[in-house]
């Protein structure tokens, strides 16, 4: 773990210094013809080897004229990287540093982008306040999904047991490039290494293309405790760290964190949910857990645990997917906002 507010600190020099210009945008450099990969990355488990891992608000142009927002800075092997978000698609990617020119910008100087004001809207959806008027929030965030078709999610929170692997083997039949959102937490990345692996091998061979959603890196749960300080909500919980840390980690084991974050237990308050925000990103809700109330409408997000903890959830899924009682087309979550 590490200290956030240093982090913090250190990228605000960092951005200062950015303001002034960070690095020229190499036109015929072979590197910049495609998005990075960071090395050591290709199998198993890979520990966190990523340096100076920091949050950023940047515009970036490269070298044809394409404009991204940086997120994040870091370093990996001597060569400097960043998370970028395209501002209209949503879509993320790893860049070389040096292919872009960057300088800093703000939520004001963005505020007419798709990207902001998804965050924006995702940021004032308050869900639905817990009883006896407790701080506690539950389902905040973008809760319902943009025109026709279902958008599944899939929560991987910490478990013992390994994936289910009979629910991609579903999803799968809906098609090649079927898209799936899944959240995963940093525990379950570092306790199913294979798992990740052969999902990472699932959309490599065209079968399923998947956005990675950080569901925070430890997902402090106490079953029975109540909720207001439980999940994100527990005394003593770094959400600065429990969302750098679990995109570290993605980064390190060879996928792109997306732009979205899912509360566990989709509980939350609204510091938390301004946490999120202040690191650009777009909290994530659902329609409902399909478990306890199936939404079978157009713009559905869906969601079920194919971490092995709701073997039920799982078989109403493939039953319901069987009959066809999922909206389609399937899409992918940054359709949603
Ligand atoms: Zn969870």
């Amino acid at each position: 773990m590490f200290d956030s507010a240093a982090i913090l600190r250190r990228s605000c020099g960092i951005a200062l210094a950015c303001a002034i210009g960070c690095g020229p945008a190499a036109a015929h450099d072979p590197l910049c013809a495609a998005p990075a990969r960071i090395e050591g990355a290709a199998s198993g488990f890979v520990a966190m080897t990523l340096r100076d891992y920091r949050p950023v608000f940047q515009q970036c142009r490269n070298a044809q004229d394409v404009t991204r927002l940086a997120i994040r800075r870091m370093g990996a092997g001597g060569d400097g990287f960043l998370l970028t978000v395209d501002p209209a698609t949503l879509s993320t990617s790893l860049e070389h540093d040096r292919c872009w020119t960057c300088a800093d910008t703000s939520e004001e100087a963005q505020k007419d982008t798709r990207f902001a004001r998804a965050a924006l809207a995702s940021a004032q959806s308050q869900g639905r306040a817990l009883p006896q008027r407790s701080p506690a929030l539950r389902n905040a965030g973008l809760i319902h999904g943009a025109g026709a078709g279902s958008y599944v999610t899939g929560d991987l929170c910490p478990a013992r047991g390994p994936l289910d692997r009979s629910f991609v083997e579903t999803l799968k039949q809906a098609g090649p490039h079927t898209p799936v959102a899944l959240s995963i937490s940093g525990l379950w990345l570092k306790h199913h290494g294979g798992d990740f692996q052969w999902l990472r091998a699932q959309a490599a061979g065209g079968a399923l293309d998947i956005t990675w959603v950080n569901h925070s890196f430890h997902h402090p749960w106490i079953p029975g405790h109540p909720l207001e300080s439980n999940f994100l909500l527990t005394p003593g919980t770094d959400i600065n760290a429990e969302i750098l840390d679990t995109e570290r980690l993605l980064i390190a084991n060879g996928a792109t964190p997306s732009v979205f974050f899912r509360f566990p237990g989709l509980i939350s308050d609204a510091a938390l949910t301004q946490s999120v925000r202040r690191l650009h990103l777009i909290t994530l809700g659902a329609d409902s857990w399909l478990i306890f109330a199936p939404v079978l409408r157009d713009g559905a997000i869906v969601l079920v645990h194919p971490n092995g903890n709701e073997n039920a959830g799982l078989r109403l899924f493939s039953k319901l997917f069987d009959k066809g009682a999922f909206p389609r087309p399937f899409r992918p979550i940054t359709d949603a906002p």
